[in-house]
């Protein structure tokens, strides 16, 4: 399997080229040359698979098995859920006949990016360990350095993707004391020396800026090889399909065989990575109905499947912040690189479910490639799938650079309507946001969501009023409650029931606030002084690194 980049181009890549590379010179986003479709009985003979298993088969549908064999994929799985504290990685809990939540959040952060980022970390290394074995002697070895800013949410994930991986240092920033105490915590108590925390004195925003500049000084870049996993890095949406099919088995081994059932997937939305995980799932044979799109007041992709046009625009005002979206990624969400024109409402909304909180989302130029190549193609018409492809690419560049420029693009109505074929998409408020956990823990069983989730399960009621008697819901549970604990407390704080200690906090948590610290004070929002940590820890890492053929 080969991949190519959105935005046009010759340039056909490995899975290994496609990793490393992240994101396509020519600013697009790599996707494979075909979706490949379920083998025959997959059904029969992975139903009783566990994601381990699961994972292998899919993953090797899209990796070819001279770059990495089965044996060495299966390693690699193991090794990356491993770190997981359920046995079934994703699992699916019941709230009623109709709706399901699949818990994605029992990875070593608590969230949802765990499930890829954890891969990606192994993937990585392997890499580089590999390269490096073929090398000569004398020749140097190959490192990379991972930069990333974070106001919180996202952070911790990359750093537990990547702590302790050989040829491999990560810098994430954080404005000091404007991180909540427990995403700090969970940051700076990992202690590997590979991992580096930096509480520079500023605002997000300064983190932000500082890591782009960083990326756009060329010989900076060249010397320490940086990189960033964000959002957009193919693998880890790869690795997102598969708790798709998991919980597809799940639920159909809870129902009688001959029930016939539509599953319809419901995913708290900000960059789109994890939703279009399903629409690959889909699109390679997965059975479901629509996916819903559910995104809070940040809803650019609400707006575009009501309207067909893809706009940056707020009109609705509110408080502006620059926003996450993506700890890691100079290209993601609001802070994205590529989006240098105009923002005409100078920034994103802060929400109660920050991790969704974006201005455009990087991983949905994926969806317009496919929506540009399949809306053109006109019956009995006599081009050649290269050429088709070509003009998709075409298209796709000229829609970005629209958005670029004048902060939105209208979709034609062939492509809106093949959006809407497989999409629903609903909006939510802060209000429903803090009402819709209140709502679940009042319920029957009792359920603590996160906000995250909580805007899923209230886009899910929405959708509900027109849905067939045989439609069940699953809702995507994209974190732990405990993670994002002002929002949960402060929707709980009337229910006298209500004990965030003993219903929410995990064990984990406990005692982390006292933890040793590794953390390096940047006294203020200069690039210089970043540069000088990084420079410093990346000599002394580069001589100890890993002797080529090390672990994995
Ligand atoms: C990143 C994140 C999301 C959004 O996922 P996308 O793939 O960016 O759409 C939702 N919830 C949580 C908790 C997240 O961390």
């Amino acid at each position: 399997m080969k991949y190519f980049s959105t935005r046009g181009g010759d340039e056909l890549l490995s899975f290994e080229e496609t990793v490393l590379t992240g994101l396509a010179p020519n600013g697009g986003l790599y996707i494979p040359e075909h979706i490949p479709q379920l083998p025959q009985g997959w059904q029969s003979k992975w139903k009783d698979h566990s994601f381990v298993d699961l994972s292998v088969e899919i993953l090797s549908l899209y990796i070819s098995p001279e770059e990495i064999s089965q044996k060495e994929l299966r390693a690699l799985v193991e090794k990356s859920y491993k770190t997981f504290r359920h046995p079934d990685i994703t699992p699916l809990k019941k709230l009623n006949d109709k709706k399901f939540v699949l818990e994605l959040f029992h990875g070593p952060t608590f969230a949802f990016k765990d499930v890829a980022l954890q891969l990606l970390g192994n993937l990585f290394e392997f890499f580089l360990l590999r390269r490096n074995a073929r090398k000569g002697k004398d020749e140097k070895p190959e490192r990379l350095t991972v930069v990333g800013a974070t106001s919180g949410d996202t952070g911790s994930a990359a750093i537990y993707g990547l702590r302790n991986k050989a040829n491999i240092s990560i810098f994430i920033l954080h404005p000091k004391g404007r991180v909540s105490p427990i995403q700090e915590a969970q940051m700076t108590t990992v202690t590997d020396a590979n991992v580096h925390n930096l509480a520079v004195k500023g605002t997000f925003d300064d983190c932000q800026d500082i890591v782009k500049s960083l990326f756009a000084d060329h010989e900076f870049n060249k010397t320490h090889r940086l990189g960033a996993v964000n959002s957009i890095n193919w693998a880890r949406i790869l690795a997102q399909t598969v708790y798709y099919f998991l919980s597809y088995f799940h639920l159909r081994s809870q129902l009688p065989a001959d029930e016939q059932i539509e599953i319809q997937y419901v995913v708290p939305t900000g960059n789109f990575g994890d939703i279009l995980a399903g629409y690959y799932a889909k699109r390679m044979g997965l059975p479901m109905g629509k996916l819903v799109v559910a995104t809070n007041s940040n809803d650019i992709l609400a707006r575009f499947w009501k309207s067909g046009s893809y706009e940056k625009v707020d009109t609705n005002g509110g408080h502006l912040h620059a926003g996450e979206g993506e700890a890691t990624a100079p290209v993601d969400g609001a802070s994205d690189g590529k989006q240098a024109g105009p923002t005409p409402s100078g920034g994103v909304k802060e929400t109660l479910s920050p991790a969704m909180d974006i201005l455009v989302s990087s991983n949905f130029e994926r969806l317009l490639w496919y929506l540009a190549y399949e809306s053109t193609a006109s019956p009995g018409s006599s081009d050649s799938d290269s050429e088709r492809r070509k003009a998709a690419g075409e298209t796709v560049n000229s829609w970005m650079a629209k958005v670029k420029n004048d902060g939105r693009v209208e979709i034609p109505v062939g492509a809106l309507e093949l959006a809407r074929r497989d999409f629903l998409a609903e909006r939510v408020s802060d209000e429903q946001t803090l009402e819709t956990i209140r709502h679940y823990f009042g319920s029957e069983p009792s359920y603590v969501a996160d906000p995250h989730t909580s805007v899923g399960l209230h886009a899910a009621q929405i959708i509900a009023r027109n849905n067939t008697p045989s439609t069940v819901q699953v809702v995507l549970s994209t974190a732990h409650p405990a993670k994002f604990s002002e929002a949960v407390t402060r929707a709980l704080e009337g229910a006298s029931n209500f004990d965030f200690e003993k219903d929410v906090l995990p064990e984990e948590f406990r005692g982390l606030l006292d933890r040793e610290r590794n953390v390096i004070d940047v006294e203020a929002p200069q690039v210089v002084l970043v540069k000088k940590v990084i420079e410093k820890f990346a000599e002394s890492e580069a001589e100890s690194a890993e002797v080529p053929g090390g672990s994995v």
